[in-house]
């Protein structure tokens, strides 16, 4: 068997010091926020090469305190693309704002510039490129977009942790940026975390209040809050896990390479690394139009895959409100219904590299023979 992620091989290498991280936290009685805590904030922060981060229950929280922190809410709208988890737009749609849609580039799954300036009204706010699988947005101009029209750019950045553009970390380019710590991310807590990381020390408090009830101090509450906050246990896992993550990443831009070097030549479309990006492979996703086929072929020899994400936000059934219909994106609908993700993990080994892209290959082969 070839899993799609495998959190226990991970694990396995880094039992003793995740054991004696914990035990510290029991010991310290620091459940909730405290020292490992504010530490991985620090950690993180600088790991970004930004200047605050801000530690919260899980990247979706981030997305909406980013948003409350920029001011959005009813009658705003807010740029962002359909084809992303759906955490995305929720968080747009939980200040009351609405969401507006932009196609991906076919390329890079992400936000397509050429289309970005046409959607933006007198009522926009915001713009959230996200930095899908891996791969930074082309942000520079959408910053310098942003600037020109006094828009505030939020990077979901829940799968690029060490994700570089132009070789700068993301979560320091844009004004602010919101990262999960989801088990299966590329740095992922033993339960739901994620981050809040800006430049800016208004945004950086806005966000230590709102995580917390809005109390500027105990029982004082000047804002409307949340309970947010994250716990003492992930705060001192992910400070371990944070000090493996170049490694970890290293390994699966390794394994990227393999991968496109054993299915070059194949009918498969591989993954693009822009110029402008460090892609850190939460995804490694190929596309064909003969998707199913492939899946099942490597299904039958114990080889799981993925789809993300199949049907793109603006289809989904509880999101008819945006009010978009199928034809709206093509590009988005037509990366939904071909693309697929294969095995990908720091642990993968090139031996099952060879054996994914062999079943890959003979799936097609026999289907063109
Ligand atoms: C995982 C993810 C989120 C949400 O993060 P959670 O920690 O699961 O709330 C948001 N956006 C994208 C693109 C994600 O992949």
């Amino acid at each position: 068997m070839i899993p799609l992620v495998d959190l226990k091989a991970q694990y396995a290498d880094i039992k003793s010091e995740i054991g004696e991280a914990i035990e510290m936290v029991l010991d310290s009685g620091q459940f909730i926020l405290g020292n490992e805590v504010a530490a991985f904030e620090t950690e993180f922060a600088s790991y970004c090469q930004a200047s605050y981060a801000v530690a919260l229950n899980s990247g979706t929280s981030a997305l909406h305190l980013a948003l409350l922190a920029a001011n959005i809410g009813p009658g705003d709208e807010v740029i962002t693309v359909p084809f992303t988890f759906i955490a995305t737009v929720a968080a747009i749609l939980y200040v009351g704002a609405r969401a507006v849609f932009v196609d991906i580039n076919p390329r890079s799954y992400t936000i397509d510039l050429d289309q970005l300036e046409a959607a933006i009204t007198n009522r926009t706010k915001a713009i959230i490129p996200v930095h899908l699988y891996g791969q930074p947005a082309d942000i520079d101009p959408i910053q310098d977009l942003a600037k020109r029209k006094g828009l505030v750019v939020i990077e979901d950045a829940a799968q690029a942790h060490g994700a570089e553009y132009k070789g700068r970390r993301v979560g320091s380019i844009g004004d602010i940026a919101c990262f999960s710590f989801y088990p299966g991310k590329n740095l992922g807590a033993y339960g739901e975390g994620g981050a809040f990381v800006t430049n800016n020390n208004d945004y950086a408090r806005a966000a230590r209040m709102l995580r917390d009830w809005g109390q500027e101090r105990k029982y004082h509450h000047v804002i409307k809050g949340y309970n947010y906050r994250m716990d003492g246990i992930q705060g001192a896992i992910l400070r371990v896990k944070l000090r493996h993550l170049e490694l970890w990443t290293e390994a699966r831009r390794q394994n990227a390479r393999y991968y496109n070097a054993m299915l070059e030549g194949s009918p498969v479309i591989l993954p693009v690394e822009m110029p402008y990006a460090r892609h850190v492979f939460h995804v490694y996703a190929v596309r064909t139009s003969h998707r199913n086929i492939v899946q099942q072929a490597l299904d039958a020899q114990g080889i799981q895959t993925g789809i993300h994400y199949p049907i793109p936000v603006h289809l989904q059934k509880a999101y008819a409100e945006t009010g978009y219909r199928l034809g709206d994106f093509p590009h988005a609908e037509r990366a939904a219904n071909e693309v697929l993700s294969l095995p990908m993990y720091a642990e993968l080994s090139n031996e099952q590299i060879e054996t994914v892209s062999a079943a890959i290959r003979g799936a097609l082969n026999a289907r063109t023979a």
